[in-house]
């Protein structure tokens, strides 16, 4: 019998790597970044056309290379990074593999130009799909220019994975982010189909975070600076008072590297707990310093997760740094943090005295606007009369007492005239057949919204409602071009916008039912809210949208409801599709059954 164990191809070697290195466009864009980075460039120019799926170039004033340095950084395990096993434990650069350029070109078509300071003339090289095209010398600026273009196009399968263009182009961002503000002394640009993203030029650390994140965050940075003799720990957190709801600002370094690590995440959440709400989350920009030794420097290039020695005691470090800054913070509330770039300009918003605070008035029902419009009223086409009937016994006449028993499934009956109670401004307590029930009435809103957005988001044009000043939002690039992608959505659900300045929206119109949120919330909301959910799908992203303006929009626990609110809500919700969940999957309703009750006793 022949022998039958061969060595696989080099293309075919390269393309299996690629699987673990080259997962999508955002994949590339880091490992070419990391090379121009490592290449010691002090500007990195990132231009992408259709979202990278057609083109990722990296244009870098870094070292270069040589004819033959260019030739054979597409060869597998080739580096210049390290020369023996030893030098594994004294790694300085990103990259040290050499895999990311071969693992690149074997799924794409790769164009590269490079010239060293010291040589005259730079070369060209061509590679498709790991087979070298052609090598050339050519006139090139020092540094090196690399084209990846039709990425995965000779596998179609990984191609047709390829998620969503934005949420591509999200990737694409986190990746740049990251290294973005890592190096703060390098000068980055990322623009897409010819429109720039982001402009970055060198700068301190605190002005590369404004210049990515808005001016709004300058004046809510509080500086971390921090040495022991295990750790050092730089950058800032932000003030508790500005915690979003959802993730996209919590940024950790490890030795100049990008990391997650949950379990020091919890250490600042700890810092942080009792300051902001429960669902709330901080955002920071910590950068660590710790000897190599401490963490596993095998670590895949592709991974995040970073292990470290001392966990527990870099735990009780941080938690005590960050509690320490904050407390600082809490006793001199005016104090001008160690403003190192010229931001004299501070909105009032912005101002660290500023309380976010809701100022609920207790006697304000969102269901009688001072205009006479009431909670039917605005503006959504209303269940037909014919489906909301008078009371809820002729709805479940017929009901089998199967379906009657089951909790949850169907509403109880409800006497005509029941009456209602509001529970500390947050329940709705109304008896039924059965029992007690009780209504979160909060989600119970939220629950009647997103099926009446979610029904107008199909049918017609929401028609908005007019602001009374109109508000100027200012937004990151990546949020700015989110929200005109996301334009003629946001405009059917009401919202007017228009672009104001570089990265910054004016709004006119809100959809209706707004009146206690500030516009320019309800539209970071929904943004936040729309960009940590995943999907593609346009109506999926209606639903989102529905979902988002409903959190966004349902009345806040505190408000009181009267009577007459409190039974239309309860004939709304019950007129809802489903009435037991939120669309999120949150209990509205529970009832407490009466054979229950007579337990007690
Ligand atoms: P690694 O970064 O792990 O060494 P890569 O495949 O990413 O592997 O790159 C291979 C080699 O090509 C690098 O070690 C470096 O010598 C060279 N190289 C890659 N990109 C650049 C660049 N932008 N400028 C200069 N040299 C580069
Ligand atoms: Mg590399």
């Amino acid at each position: 019998m022949k022998d039958i164990v061969r060595l696989l191809p080099d293309s075919v070697a390269n393309q299996i790597a690629a699987g673990e290195v080259v997962q999508r466009p955002a994949s590339v864009v880091k490992e070419l970044i990391e090379n121009s980075v490592d290449a010691g460039a002090t500007s990195i120019q990132i231009i992408l056309k259709n979202f990278g799926k057609t083109l990722i170039q990296v244009i870098d004033n870094g070292k270069g290379m040589s004819p033959m340095d260019a030739r054979m950084s597409f060869e597998r395990h080739a580096t210049s990074k390290i020369a023996s096993a030893d030098d594994l434990f004294n790694i300085h650069t990103l990259g040290f593999r050499g895999e990311a350029l071969p693992s690149i070109a074997s799924v794409a078509e790769v164009e590269m130009k490079s010239r060293r300071e010291e040589d005259e003339l730079g070369t060209l090289i061509r590679i498709v799909a790991s087979e070298l095209k052609e090598q050339e010398e050519i006139a090139t600026s020092k540094g090196t220019n690399i084209s990846v273009k039709n990425l995965f196009f000779n596998i179609p399968v990984r191609r047709k994975f390829l998620k969503s263009d934005t949420t591509e182009l999200r990737n694409i961002t986190n990746e740049f982010l990251r290294v973005a503000l890592t190096y703060p002394d390098i000068a980055f640009s990322l623009s897409n189909n010819g429109t720039e993203l982001y402009n970055l030029s060198k700068n301190n650390l605190r002005q590369r975070i404004v210049n990515i994140f808005g001016k709004n965050i300058n004046s809510k940075l509080i500086s971390i600076d921090s040495v022991t003799e295990l750790i050092t720990i730089k950058g800032f957190i932000c003030h508790p008072q500005f915690a979003k709801k959802t993730y996209g600002e919590q940024y950790f370094f490890v030795n100049n590297r990008f990391m997650k690590h949950n379990f020091f995440h919890k250490a600042i959440m700890e810092a942080f707990s009792g300051l902001i709400a429960a669902d709330a989350i901080p955002s920071y920009f910590l950068y660590f310093t710790v000897d190599p030794k401490m963490i596993d420097v095998n670590i895949h290039p592709t991974k995040t997760e970073i292990k470290f020695e001392n966990e527990r005691d870099f735990f009780q470090i941080l938690l005590s740094v960050v509690k320490e800054a904050l407390g600082k913070y809490n006793v001199m509330p005016s104090i001008d943090f160690d403003r190192d770039g010229d931001f004299g300009y501070v909105e009032t918003s912005d101002n660290p005295n500023y309380s976010p605070k809701v100022d609920v008035n207790r006697n304000y029902t969102p269901f009688n606007y001072s205009t006479g419009i009431s909670y039917r009223d605005s503006g959504f086409e209303h269940p037909k009369p014919d489906k909301v009937p008078a009371n809820w016994e002729s709805l479940f006449e017929g009901l089998t007492e199967k379906q009657e028993s089951e909790q949850l499934v169907m509403p109880e009956m409800l006497a005509s005239n029941s009456p209602f109670l509001q529970l500390r401004g947050k329940y709705i307590v109304t008896p039924v057949h059965s029992g007690l029930m009780f209504i979160n009435q909060k989600r119970a809103h939220e629950r009647i919204l997103f099926e009446q957005y979610l029904k107008n988001l199909t049918d017609q044009k929401i028609g908005g409602q007019k602001c009374m000043f109109p508000e100027t939002v200012e937004l990151s690039p990546d949020d700015f071009s989110l929200v005109q992608e996301l334009r003629d959505d946001l405009e059917f659900l009401g919202f007017e916008l228009s672009e104001f300045g570089k990265s910054c929206f004016a709004i006119y119109s809100t959809p209706p039912n707004f009146s206690y949120s500030k516009a320019k919330d309800i539209l970071v909301h929904l943004i936040d809210y729309y960009k940590t959910t995943e999907g593609n799908i346009r109506t999926e992203m209606k639903a989102r949208l529905a979902l988002s303006l409903a959190k966004a929009a349902a009345i806040p626990y505190g408000y009181v409801l009267d009577i007459k609110a409190m039974s239309e809500m309860v004939d709304d919700l019950f007129a809802c599709q489903n009435h037991n969940f939120t669309e999120d999957g949150k209990a509205i309703l529970y009832i407490l059954k009466f054979e229950d009750i007579n337990t007690w006793f």
